[in-house]
C-alpha cells in the first residue's frame, strides 16, 4: 500500500524535521497515489502550529504500523511499552484498542504522540478499510490522547468524559512542554491535541454496540470505560494498571470505589491502560487493589502518628516497590495525593 506524506520542519531550526502522514489517501498502486498529489499540493496544508513549515506532499510505500493482537473477532489490542515516553518509543507507552463493527470502526486511546497515532492508523488500514468513525479517549493523560489528531484528520469524532475537553485545555500547555522534552522536539513535531466532545452513552458500530461509562473522579477526574457487548471485553483505561506502576491523579477513595463497582460489569476480560494487555477481571485487578489498599492504610497510619507530609511520603506505599515497574517514578506523587486527600477527611 502507498501513502502520502509531507516533510514538516521547525521554522526556528530547519534541521528538526519529520515525515508526517496525510491520512485518508492510501492506494494500492504508486501511480494511483501520485495522481492525487497535484490536488493535495494545490491546497495549502495547515498544521496546527505556527512554528512548523510544511513541504510538498509525496508518495511512499506505507511503513509497518503498530502491532495489533486480535483478542476476539473484531477486537484488537496494542500493548504499549512499560516505559516512560522517550525518543525511541515516542510515547508508545499505553494500551490501545480497536473495535470493528459491520459498518464502522472505533479506536480506544491513541498513544502519546502524532507518530503513534499515524502508526496506529497504518495498522488499522491493513486490517480494514471501514470508516473509522470514533476515537474514544479514556481520560486526559497525554500518553493516551496525543495520537488522536490523525483520526480527526479523516473525520473521526473524538469523544470522552464531559470534563475532558476542559481538562485538556487546562493542562495542554504543560503536557506539550513535558512530552516534547521527553521525546525530543523532532520526535514530537506535529503533535497537537484534538479536542474531544462529550461521549454518547452507547455507540453502534453496526451489529456491535459499545457502552461508554463515565466515572466519578478515580484515577483521574476524567475516567471513562468502554464495554463491548459482543465480546464482553471491558477497556478500563487507567482505572486498571498491570505491572506498570499506578499513577494517582484523582481520588484514592474514588478509585477504590470505582474498582469495586467495575466488578459489576461482569466483563469476560479486561484491557488495562498499561500492562496486560488482556486480563482476567478479578485476578487482573488484584495487584492494583492491593497497592491502593496499602496506600490508604499507610497514609492513615502516618496521619495517626502525626507525620508531616515530607516524612510520610518517605514511607507510604514503599512495601509495594517490588511489585511494580517504574515504581520510583510514581509512588512519591501517589503518596502525596493520598496524604493530601485523607488529611482533610
Ligand atoms: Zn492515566
Amino acid at each position: 500500500m502507498f501513502e502520502i506524506i509531507v516533510t514538516i520542519c521547525l521554522v526556528g531550526d530547519p534541521d528538526i524535521c519529520r515525515s508526517q502522514l496525510i491520512p485518508g489517501h492510501e492506494t494500492h498502486r504508486l501511480d494511483q497515489c501520485e495522481s492525487k498529489l497535484t490536488d493535495i499540493n494545490s491546497r495549502s496544508l495547515t498544521i496546527n502550529e505556527a512554528e512548523i513549515s510544511v513541504g510538498r506532499a509525496a508518495c511512499r510505500e506505507m511503513p509497518d504500523g503498530l502491532s495489533l493482537i486480535e483478542v476476539e473477532p473484531g477486537v484488537f489490542v496494542h500493548l504499549g511499552a512499560i516505559d516512560e515516553p522517550n525518543p525511541s518509543n515516542l510515547g508508545d507507552v499505553s494500551n490501545i484498542g480497536v473495535v470493528i463493527g459491520e459498518s464502522e470502526i472505533a479506536v480506544i486511546d491513541t498513544g502519546g504522540s502524532r507518530k503513534v497515532g499515524e502508526d496506529l492508523y497504518r495498522a488499522i488500514r491493513t486490517i480494514s478499510d471501514l470508516h473509522i468513525s470514533t476515537v474514544i479517549l479514556t481520560h486526559m493523560h497525554p500518553d493516551h490522547v496525543y495520537g488522536a489528531s490523525v483520526f480527526a484528520d479523516v473525520g473521526a469524532k473524538i469523544v470522552g468524559h464531559p470534563d475532558l475537553k476542559r481538562a485538556l485545555q487546562d493542562r495542554g500547555e504543560a503536557y506539550h512542554a513535558g512530552f516534547s522534552n521527553l521525546m525530543t522536539p523532532a520526535g514530537f513535531l506535529g503533535t497537537a491535541l484534538a479536542m474531544p466532545e462529550p461521549a454518547p452513552s452507547t455507540l453502534d458500530l453496526g451489529e456491535r454496540v459499545l457502552d461508554l461509562d463515565v466515572w466519578p473522579t478515580a484515577h483521574s477526574p476524567t475516567d471513562l470505560t468502554v464495554f463491548d457487548r459482543t465480546s464482553g471485553i471491558l477497556f478500563t483505561g487507567d482505572l486498571v494498571f498491570h505491572e506498570y506502576a499506578p499513577a494517582l491523579d484523582g481520588s484514592l477513595r474514588g478509585w477504590r470505589t470505582a474498582l469495586d463497582m467495575m466488578a459489576e460489569k461482569r466483563a469476560t476480560y479486561i484491557v488495562p491502560g498499561h500492562g496486560g494487555p488482556v486480563l482476567e477481571p478479578v485476578a487482573g485487578v488484584a495487584p492494583l487493589k492491593q497497592y491502593l489498599g496499602v496506600l490508604e492504610a499507610d497514609t492513615r497510619s502516618a496521619l495517626e502518628r502525626g507525620l508531616r507530609i515530607g516524612e510520610a511520603v518517605e514511607e507510604i506505599g514503599k512495601s509495594e516497590a517490588e511489585n511494580w515497574e517504574l515504581f520510583e517514578l510514581f509512588n512519591t506523587r501517589n503518596a502525596t495525593v493520598s496524604y493530601t486527600e485523607l488529611e482533610w477527611e
